[in-house]
């Protein structure tokens, strides 16, 4: 069986002020995440004070590449089935997003995979997807 990758509209992300320099870069294709500039450790999702020593954080760029930690194929609610996963960083961090480009059957926990991003509705700021490597 194969379930074939069809890009759906994705609706528009809701642009917090905190969250301004994420957005900027996801429109210049970089993916940022979270840093501690105490501690040193990464975390999802972004937040102003570090949740392991409550230190001050900063942005940071990402490799965007990590792997598979879980996923589900949803592929009778909306127009086209789709894949959200749980993808785990090369930097450490886990964050929900969804798999494309891609063959969903072929989607395994473990599967290597790398950053890209999905245009939005009404002009948003892209979303950091995933495709296999
Ligand atoms: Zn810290």
């Amino acid at each position: 069986m194969t379930t074939p990758y069809v890009s759906t509209p994705l609706r528009a992300p809701v642009e917090l002020p905190d969250g301004t320099p994420f957005w900027a870069a996801a429109r210049e294709g970089r993916l940022l995440v979270k840093a501690c500039k105490s501690c040193g450790k990464h975390h999802w999702y972004p937040r102003a004070l570090c949740p392991f020593c409550l230190g001050d954080t900063e942005w940071r760029d990402a490799k965007g590449e990590g792997t598979v930690y879980s996923f589900s194929i949803t592929r009778k609610m909306g127009p086209n089935p789709f894949c959200m996963a749980y993808v785990t960083l090369d930097e450490g961090v886990t964050m929900l997003t969804h798999i494309v480009d891609c063959d969903l059957d072929t989607v395994r926990i473990g599967q290597r995979v790398k950053v890209r991003f999905q245009p939005t509705e009404n002009e948003g700021a892209p979303v950091p997807v995933f495709a296999p490597v």
